[in-house]
């Protein structure tokens, strides 16, 4: 089932999810549902509070970032409670988008390389280390989970510029051709 996916704006998206258990109901379909909504939104990320769950639950899948001949450099992987332990290396630039956000693309900097502790959909703990793309897409979901938006890491200056195009979105005031769900609507 696609669900609507919440639009800047909404005070879900500034929560800190709530740590979940392996009985959190309906856990399996709403795993399945947040990965059709995902693909159908072609996002390569998704976190819980954007489809209005406070939890701390994402799934990415950065095997959709890559041509097919280096799909093996990808990951699809569910992380329930994660915790990033340690960033490390250079920060480096990338345009970051977030199906929350349409319409909106900047330079983020993050570190290269991180460090998470997660359970996986069947609750088997791991302690894993990533890098490039598939750091990227964890660190931004990550922030999801926490509360945070890829716009928190932007110079003031340049947050204060994209203030009447969040506000336009907050309102639905924007082209998208996912289901989208907006606080100001
Ligand atoms: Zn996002």
């Amino acid at each position: 089932m696609i669900l609507p996916i919440v639009a800047y704006g909404d005070p879900i998206l500034r929560k800190v999810g709530a740590e979940i258990t392996k009985d959190y109901p309906g856990l399996e379909k709403l795993i399945d549902d947040m990965y059709e909504t995902m693909v159908k939104a072609k996002g390569v990320g998704l976190a819980a509070p954007q489809i209005n769950k406070s939890i701390k639950l994402f799934i990415i899948d950065s095997t959709r970032m890559y041509d097919e001949e280096e799909k093996n450099e990808g990951l699809k992987e569910v992380f329930i409670n994660p915790v990033i332990t340690k960033e490390t290396g250079d920060d480096w630039p990338y345009e970051e988008g977030c199906l929350s956000i349409p319409s909106i693309r900047e330079d983020v900097y993050r570190k290269d390389k991180v460090k998470i502790e997660y359970y996986d959909r069947a609750f088997k703990h791991h302690k894993r280390e990533f890098t490039g793309l598939t750091a990227r897409v964890i660190q931004h979901e990550y922030d999801h989970v926490i509360g945070k938006l890829f716009i928190d890491h932007l110079k003031p200056l340049k947050k204060n510029l994209l203030k009447g195009k969040l506000d336009k979105i907050s309102k639905g005031i924007v082209d998208v051709d996912y289901k989208m769900k907006f606080p100001k609507v």
